[in-house]
């Protein structure tokens, strides 16, 4: 249950950095196969060479290398993801559309221009859908924590920026939150690094299920973790984190032998405004989670005004 497969929020893949980074190797020469594939076709037409029969053949877009790449690393979690159903659909109707130019060249026929402007439009589509993927395995790689699969830090100043822009132009409210897990250091004393580190996986994947699939989750630093919610008033906000509050306590079953761990976590929640930066934002979010942690920990707190005077940790 405590697998590090977890990736989700604004995220397409659930799979291991291993099984991305394998696909990324491969796409490239997947997509070289195709481009192949697609050149000798023209020059098969263009010069009137011997049809190969496997291109008539029904199943075509399985037994092409492409079609081979494809389905050999096709499975449940890769089939989630839109852009790669998206290549399947395109290069299927890529290959039926090849059958059709070749059918005319066989029938002696001269291709209808529009038989192969479809043919040449859905290239381009399937081009844009491998680079697509490309780049979504990409930003799974590079964009991601390694321990817990959220996002890192290093596209979360530019985010939080473009949400405050949005802000700015009144187009939308914006609600952030720091989560800090509590009393952390003792689960790593007490159960060790690894236990720790197998509860940091279950809190966030928790927060990813249970978050909408327009919010997201950033490693801030350790155990400490910033949630984001775009089109997000405090009132709403609020009622989203406690509900993650509440539902961490369900996580009681990440057992260390038989004993059942309790994992709580304070929260610190305040809106983008435009009068102050993105890191003034973050900063009242950690004084209001500050708030929490004085007042008993496990709770969330709203950022006020009158938390200026609260000590920054
Ligand atoms: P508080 O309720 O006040 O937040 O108490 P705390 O013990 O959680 O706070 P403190 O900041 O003192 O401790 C955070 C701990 O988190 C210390 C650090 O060793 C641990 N930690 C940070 N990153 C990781 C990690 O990646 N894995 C593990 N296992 N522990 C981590
Ligand atoms: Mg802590
Ligand atoms: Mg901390």
């Amino acid at each position: 249950m405590l697998a590090n497969d977890a990736t989700r929020g604004w995220c397409v893949f659930k799979m291991s950095r291993d099984k991305l980074q394998g696909a990324l190797r491969e796409l490239d020469q997947a997509r070289y196969n195709h481009e192949r594939w697609y050149k000798d076709l023209i020059r098969t037409i263009a010069c009137g060479l011997p049809i190969d029969r496997r291109d008539l053949a029904e199943d075509s877009y399985r037994q092409c290398r492409f079609g081979q790449w494809y389905y050999a690393i096709y499975d449940e979690e890769f089939a989630k993801n839109k852009t790669f159903v998206s290549i399947e659909t395109e290069h299927r109707k890529m290959h039926d559309m090849a059958a059709k130019l070749l059918g005319s060249v066989m029938r002696e026929e001269a291709i209808a221009p529009t038989d192969y402007d479809n043919f040449a439009n859905v290239l381009d589509r399937l081009q844009i859908n491998l680079e697509a993927l490309k780049h979504e395995i990409e930003e799974t790689l590079y964009n991601r924590d390694p321990l817990t699969g959220v996002h890192n830090r290093v596209s979360m100043l530019s985010d939080l920026r473009k949400l405050q822009e949005l802000v700015q132009r009144d187009v939308q409210k914006s609600a952030i939150c720091l989560m800090d897990l509590d009393h952390f250091k003792e689960i790593n004393d007490r159960y060790g690094h690894q236990t720790g580190d197998r509860v940091l996986v279950a809190v966030t994947r928790y927060i990813m299920d249970h978050i909408r699939p327009y919010d997201k989750i950033y490693r801030y630093g350790g155990e400490e973790f910033l949630i984001v919610m775009p089109n997000t008033d405090t009132e709403v906000g609020t009622q989203i984190v406690e509900r993650l509050r509440d539902g961490l306590g369900t996580l009681a079953a990440v057992h260390h032998g038989l004993e059942p761990l309790q994992i709580t976590a304070s929260f610190g929640l305040t809106m983008l405004v435009s009068e102050i930066t993105v890191e003034e934002a973050i900063d009242r979010a950690d004084r209001a989670l500050y708030v929490s942690k004085g007042n008993g920990r496990n709770m969330l707190s709203v950022w006020e005004r009158s938390m200026e005077q609260a000590l920054p940790r």
